[in-house]
Order: C-alpha cells, then sequence, then structure tokens
C-alpha cells in the first residue's frame, strides 16, 4: 500500500526562488487500485508522482510504502525496492532513439546474463505486442509504438506498482485509447497503476480520480 501522511515538498528552500509543489498531502492508495492523478500544468501531479516512486525526497511528512517508513530507509533500499517493485513511464517516453526497442527494455534489468535479459526483454514486448518491432530502432517507431516499448520497458521486472506521467499526453486519442487499454490490462492482472494526467476523458477510465490544485488534494 502507498500510505502518504502530511508530505510536503518544498523546492529550493529559503531561498528567494522556494516554491512549495506540495502542500500537505495524505493520500493512500491501495494494492490493485486503478488511480488518476488529475489538475493542472504546475499543479505538482509529476513532484507526487516522483515522491511516490521514491525518485524525489520530500520535505517534510511521512511516506509508508508496504508498511516501510520511507523517509528513514537508505538510498540503497529505496532503489533495490524501485527496481524491483515500481514501474515508471516517464513523460514524452524517455527511450534512447537510436537503441533497439529490445536494448531499451533490456536497460532496467539487473546485472543477469545476456541470454536471461534478451528472454525477459521479449516476454515484456509480447505483453505489448510488439515483440516484432524488437531489432527495430525506436526512432523509426510511432508514438503509440514508442509508447508501448516505454511500457515494455517499465514491466521487465515485473513490478506491482507501474506509475505512468501523463501516458497519452503526445498521442492522438485513438493510439491513447489503446494505451489506457494496456493499462486496464496490467490492472486486471493486479498491478496497482496510476496515471497522471490533465485530460478528464482518461481519467475517467481510471477507477479512481485523485485531483490536486496547487499541491493540494481537493478530491478522490
Ligand atoms: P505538474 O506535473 O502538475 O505540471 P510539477 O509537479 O511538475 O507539476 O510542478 C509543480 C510545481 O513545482 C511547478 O510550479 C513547477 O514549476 C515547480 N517545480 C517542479 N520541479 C521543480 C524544480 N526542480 N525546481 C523548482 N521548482 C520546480
Ligand atoms: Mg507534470
Amino acid at each position: 500500500m502507498i500510505d502518504l501522511r502530511n508530505i510536503s515538498k518544498v523546492y529550493n528552500p529559503k531561498k528567494h526562488n522556494e516554491f512549495t509543489a506540495l502542500d500537505d498531502v495524505t493520500l493512500k492508495i491501495e494494492d490493485g487500485e486503478f488511480c488518476a492523478v488529475i489538475g493542472k500544468s504546475g499543479s505538482g501531479k509529476s513532484t507526487l508522482l516522483h515522491i511516490i516512486a521514491m525518485l524525489d525526497k520530500f520535505s517534510d511528512g511521512d511516506y509508508y510504502l508496504d508498511k516501510i517508513n520511507v523517509g528513514k530507509a537508505s538510498e540503497s533500499y529505496a532503489s533495490k525496492y524501485r527496481a524491483k517493485n515500481i514501474g515508471f513511464v516517464k513523460q514524452d517516453f524517455a527511450l534512447i532513439e537510436d537503441y533497439t526497442a529490445l536494448d531499451n527494455v533490456m536497460l532496467p534489468l539487473y546485472p543477469i546474463k545476456a541470454k536471461e535479459k534478451h528472454r525477459k526483454g521479449l516476454i515484456a514486448l509480447k505483453k505489448l505486442v510488439m515483440h516484432k518491432y524488437a531489432d527495430k530502432e525506436v526512432r523509426t517507431l510511432s508514438g503509440g509504438e514508442k509508447q508501448r516499448v516505454a511500457i515494455a520497458r517499465a514491466l521487465v521486472n515485473n513490478p506491482g506498482i507501474i506509475l505512468a506521467d501523463e501516458p497519452t499526453g503526445s498521442l492522438d486519442s485513438k493510439t491513447a485509447m489503446e494505451i489506457m487499454s494496456v493499462f486496464k490490462q496490467l490492472n486486471d492482472e493486479g498491478k496497482t497503476v496510476i496515471i497522471v494526467t490533465h485530460d478528464q476523458g482518461i481519467a475517467k477510465l481510471c477507477n479512481r480520480v485523485i485531483e490536486i490544485s496547487d499541491g493540494k488534494i481537493v478530491a478522490g
């Protein structure tokens, strides 16, 4: 379970450009939920997602992830937990364009044998119906195909939690729906899925909509 208690995030504390991006956020997300985080640009959505993923530190409050007090956990615990349990789909894919689809998907794999990496990478691509594109360079793929590769990469360690930052933001509406059905399928398989979006239509496809405004949770 994701359990945030009175979390605040202040960028550039005590400097002239100090900015409170999250203000006293208390939020519980149970295992297996399918949530959207919605809010205007600059409202704190990405900051929240990065804190949930332990990619960013918070300034105040407590964060319990599977009952572990993350604020007190070591950096190495956080990175190991993240690698095993959290798949993060970054905004605008964040793929290496001149690597193949398979090479991109294999990037987060532990130091394991090349053959095993190939096997796991192909399983992840197959789940996204992208195995036929394994050896294609990413720059030759369409937007929707790139997003599938990015999701395959997030899934390659079989994490229980999938976090996606504006995963449909740069896709046409038909492709966006296809990508949302991929997230729905992952949730049906039992994964916790949290999608950041500023699109109400996308949010409606999730089971819970958490709304954030000026760093505060205002609904959900
Ligand atoms: P959203 O994803 O909802 O658009 P963000 O979480 O990216 O919002 O940002 C929330 C606010 O925090 C914005 O005003 C943004 O300018 C500010 N912010 C984000 N990252 C930083 C940073 N590294 N340093 C200073 N301010 C930041
Ligand atoms: Mg953002």
